[in-house]
């Protein structure tokens, strides 16, 4: 094995909760595949954990939680680390952990770059759901709001979460695009496997220029969504999968909290916004969660 498991490292438990109240995976289980930035092959050994916290292990290297704190960059995904190592395009991984209700699971690596699979949580869903998730049959989900409103305002861009009976999210974008300029999407229960399944997106003609900057080298037709003048690169999964698809980083986003957005009893009403505004908003709502019936 090429990590150091750190089995003793479970001291902070947020808002009290025992060990029996996680949600890990029953079995450890593992997939490969290529980075979306780097393009380089990794590995990703989960194992499952009883710390209550979600935690990589990169190559060896001291682990880190995954948690707001521990942002490095949002520059065109999010990357998770400490001032050792870090792991880059987490954010997809993050929301399939947040769709299974898993809270608590250790990840190893042996590269620096979570691989891209087919460019939405699908695939995570789908390999946590193999590897079995650990139900607890008398445990219902605890449920969480905010004490007072926590929104980050700036130009177009909104980010607003607010008190409510029970959980609405809805995502407004406004794209160059014929079929998403003024669009939005809310999160229903109904098209949950949707919003999974919507895969990361980008301009077609930016392509070239992210990649002589380095980035977007393992995009391929299948695993982004490429976006031209009047359509697409490749047949959509569901109508507005772009929109769908900024939920889903919403919802890996706000996991970083370390309480499970779809647990929460808010409205949270999102336009415009991205990676760097999602973590800004996180950082803030962390410190207003209260438990709520
Ligand atoms: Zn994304």
């Amino acid at each position: 094995m090429f990590f150091n498991k750190d089995k003793n490292h479970s001291t902070i438990q947020p808002f009290n909760r025992s060990t029996q109240d996680y949600i890990t995976i029953k079995n450890d289980i593992s997939i490969s595949g290529n980075g979306l930035m780097k393009n380089k092959p990794c590995t990703v050994n989960f194992f499952p954990s009883k710390t209550g916290k979600i935690r990589y292990f990169i190559k060896g290297a001291e682990p880190f939680e995954a948690c707001v704190e521990n942002v490095l960059s949002t520059d065109h995904c999010v990357v998770l680390g400490n001032n050792k190592t870090k792991a880059m395009l987490t954010e997809h991984l993050t929301a399939a952990l947040a769709f299974c209700g898993i809270d608590s699971v250790d990840i190893c690596m042996d590269e620096m770059e979570v691989p891209a699979l087919d460019g939405s949580s699908k695939k995570w869903v789908e390999l946590f759901e193999k590897a079995g998730i650990e139900k607890h049959i008398f445990q219902k989900p605890k449920h969480y709001t905010v004490s007072e409103p926590v929104y980050y305002l700036n130009g177009k861009t909104s980010l607003v979460i607010l008190p409510s009976d029970e959980l609405y999210i809805s995502y407004a974008v406004n794209y160059d695009h014929p079929d998403l300029t003024r669009r939005w999407v809310a999160y229903n229960p109904k098209n949950k496997q949707e919003i999974i399944e919507a895969r990361t997106f980008g301009f077609y003609k930016d392509l070239k220029k992210f990649q002589m900057l380095g980035f977007a080298q393992g995009v391929t037709i299948e695993n982004t969504l490429g976006l031209q003048d009047s359509g697409y690169t490749s047949e959509l999964r569901s109508e507005n999968e772009p929109v769908k698809h900024k939920m889903l980083d919403l919802i890996g986003d706000l996991y970083l909290t370390g309480i499970n957005p779809l647990n929460l009893k808010c409205q949270i009403l999102v336009k415009e916004a991205g990676h760097a505004v999602h973590i800004k908003t996180a950082k803030m709502l962390k410190d207003k969660l209260i438990e709520c019936k």
